[in-house]
């Protein structure tokens, strides 16, 4: 390995040697415990989830709301489609809280395809592609997409985290580093840890600094990925990709752009920040996407060349060995697309909307942080108290809004974060201006 020294070498022979030894020490029978393992030695908490480190942490912040008078803002009961408004508990509240940014969850076309799918090829392909065969569902939904990207082709993946984590997991590995703005999404994070490649992280959306550690460190491995999203979904901003794409071609690097917040809000025609910025589709290496948002369905996308999507096909356990998406998942994100295609005045719309928010939001002194009025809008609280308490204010009159608080951001950038769709009024829109501001 090129860039390991001697010292980092011999590391990882007594690392391995180590390992080896606690594998062959799992491999004796139960009763023939090792010495630094005899029961009365075993510490509680390595033997019971109530007593795991995670477990303990969720009960510590249920406490501390319980103690601030704050009720549990997660995992609300929908009882119906949850778009610009929804009902919960037998209540209809203006929601903020959905990725519905196209209201295309509960569009009758889209439910209908939904429907039809099932009538035809039932509710389970029970296994993977690879052995138990394609739909005609899979592949008309897959040209759709690479159609979309002008790229040779794409894959269809049951889940958008599972989509990151496998691919960035099985394309990269030891020799190889991967690059992510700080704010990139936790499943890109986790299959680049996967992957076992160098992970760095660059500034947000900082290219110049991205490109600064290139020059220091593009040498020293073989393939370097650069991964970056197409908006932030903690922010509601996005990055310059024409710089982005420069900097990849001068170091000879993969680019790879999320665009799980992006496709369907930015750009003329909705088409992610491809379409904003008039960029070739070819100039990406692997776009990435997920079919749970604007496309109303579940799941995730890779688009890119003929040779990345046929590679992925045959060698990504998350495809390879998971199961293919379900028809009714399927048809209904095809449907969505069609409609995105014929019907760009949704993404209109939902610009407009959230240009009105972002401006009455300003005016009401309220600070939304880097936000660009792109589908995503935050209020930024100061502290996770206040936030939990704000949207606790905001829920009594009406409004369903998240608190993203700490760990998810840092304590001081604590805030309410607020989902657009273009099926949101001014009217709605202006009420919650008035509460928040109310509320703050
Ligand atoms: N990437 C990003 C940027 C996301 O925000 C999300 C989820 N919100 C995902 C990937 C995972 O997608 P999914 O929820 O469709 O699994």
């Amino acid at each position: 390995m090129s860039h390991k020294s001697l010292s980092g070498q011999i590391k990882d022979k007594l690392i391995q040697q180590a390992l080896e030894r606690k594998l062959k020490a799992s491999e004796q029978p139960s009763f023939n415990l090792s010495a630094f393992s005899r029961p009365s030695e075993i510490q509680e908490s390595w033997y019971r989830f109530d007593q795991h480190p995670g477990y303990k942490h969720i009960q510590i912040i249920h406490q501390g709301s319980k103690q601030f008078g704050i009720n549990n803002p997660f995992f609300k009961m929908h009882d119906g489609i949850a778009g610009a408004t929804s009902q919960i508990d037998g209540q209809t509240f203006i929601n903020y809280a959905s990725y519905n940014y196209l209201n295309l969850s509960g569009d009758e076309r889209v439910s209908a395809a939904a429907k039809a799918a099932i009538d035809q090829y039932g509710t389970s392909v029970s296994a993977s592609r690879l052995v138990s065969g394609e739909r005609a569902i899979h592949r008309q939904l897959e040209n759709a997409l690479a159609d979309v990207y002008g790229v040779d082709d794409a894959i269809v993946m049951v889940s958008g985290h599972a989509t990151n984590v496998t691919t960035i997991g099985y394309l990269f590995s030891s020799n190889d580093l991967i690059l992510h703005d700080e704010l990139i999404h936790n499943s890109s994070m986790v299959g680049a840890q996967l992957s076992g490649a160098k992970r760095l992280s660059f500034p947000h959306n900082d290219y110049e600094a991205l490109d600064q550690l290139l020059n220091e460190q593009r040498h020293n491995y073989e393939r370097v990925l650069i991964v970056i999203e197409g908006l932030y979904s903690m922010d509601g901003d996005f990055p310059d990709l024409p710089r982005f794409i420069a900097i990849k071609e001068k170091h000879r690097a993969f680019l790879m752009v999320d665009e799980a917040h992006s496709f369907g809000v930015l750009g003329k025609r909705g088409l992610g920040i491809r379409d904003h910025f008039g960029v070739d589709g070819k100039a990406v290496d692997i776009w990435m996407g997920t079919l749970s948002k604007s496309l109303a369905s579940c799941g995730g996308f890779i688009a890119g060349e003929s040779a990345l999507i046929e590679h992925l096909k045959f060698l990504a356990p998350g495809f390879l060995y998971s199961v293919g998406m379900p028809p009714q998942v399927a048809a209904p994100a095809l449907a969505a697309l069609q409609i995105l295609l014929d019907e760009p005045e949704r993404s209109h719309t939902l610009a407009k909307r959230s240009q009105y928010f972002l401006q009455q939001a300003k005016a009401a002194g309220i600070d939304t942080g880097l936000s660009q009025g792109q589908g995503i809008i935050a209020a930024i609280t100061g502290s996770s108290i206040s936030a939990a308490r704000l949207s606790q204010n905001l829920f009594n009159v009406g409004i369903n809004v998240q608190p993203i608080v700490y760990p998810a951001v840092p304590e001081k950038s604590a805030r309410l974060r607020f989902f657009i769709s273009c099926g949101h009024s001014e009217e709605q829109i202006d009420k919650t201006i008035q509460a928040l501001h109310e509320a703050i």
